[in-house]
C-alpha cells in the first residue's frame, strides 16, 4: 500500500500503513531506523510523519493504542479516505528514545509520549485511559515517565 495524506485532529499527516516503508522526499527528524522498523510490525502501532510548523522539516510521530486494535482495519479505511476522528479517539502519540533504568542501568529503546498539536484537546484524558509501562521489565523498578512501549533492550 502507499502512504496516505490524513488529517487528524485538524492536522495534515501523511500516514503509513502496517509494515511499509517509511519514505519520504525529504529528511525526517526523530526518526530512528533501527526502532522505526521495529515498529513498523507491531500491531499497536501506526506512524505518521508531520510538519509542525509550515516551515518546519518533517517530523517521525508514532500513533499508539494500548491494545491491539483492528489496525488492519483502520489501514483500509484510511486508503478508503472514510476515516473519521473516532478512528484515533484511543490513540497517543509517541517518540523513540534511549532510556537507562535508575535501578538495576539496564538500556533500553523505548516509546514515550510526546504531545501532538491534533490530540492537544484531550491530551490529559487520553494519557489517563491508555495503559503504560510503569516498570522495568529488568528489575521492576517504578517509572515515572509515559512509556508507551518496550521497542527492545539495548544491553545486557
Ligand atoms: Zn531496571
Amino acid at each position: 500500500m502507499e502512504a496516505h495524506d490524513l488529517t487528524i485532529g485538524g492536522v495534515s499527516v501523511r500516514y503509513f500503513t502496517g509494515g511499509e516503508v517509511l519514505n519520504a522526499e525529504e529528511p525526517v527528524r526523530y526518526l530512528a531506523p533501527h526502532e522505526d522498523a521495529l515498529l513498523a510490525g507491531n500491531a499497536r502501532v501506526r506512524r505518521v510523519v508531520f510538519r509542525p510548523l509550515p516551515s518546519s522539516p518533517l517530523v517521525a510521530l508514532y500513533l499508539h493504542w494500548s491494545e491491539a486494535a483492528s489496525l488492519t482495519e483502520l489501514d483500509a479505511r484510511v486508503a478508503a479516505g472514510t476515516t473519521t476522528e473516532e478512528d484515533f479517539h484511543d490513540a497517543v502519540t509517541g517518540q523513540t528514545l534511549t532510556r537507562r533504568c535508575r535501578g538495576c542501568g539496564a538500556r533500553f529503546s523505548i516509546l514515550y509520549a510526546v504531545e501532538f498539536p491534533g490530540f492537544s484537546r484531550d491530551r490529559p484524558r487520553r494519557l489517563q485511559e491508555h495503559d503504560h509501562i510503569t516498570h522495568c521489565p529488568a528489575c521492576g523498578t517504578g517509572w515515572t515517565a509515559y512509556v508507551l512501549e518496550i521497542i527492545r533492550r539495548l544491553d545486557g
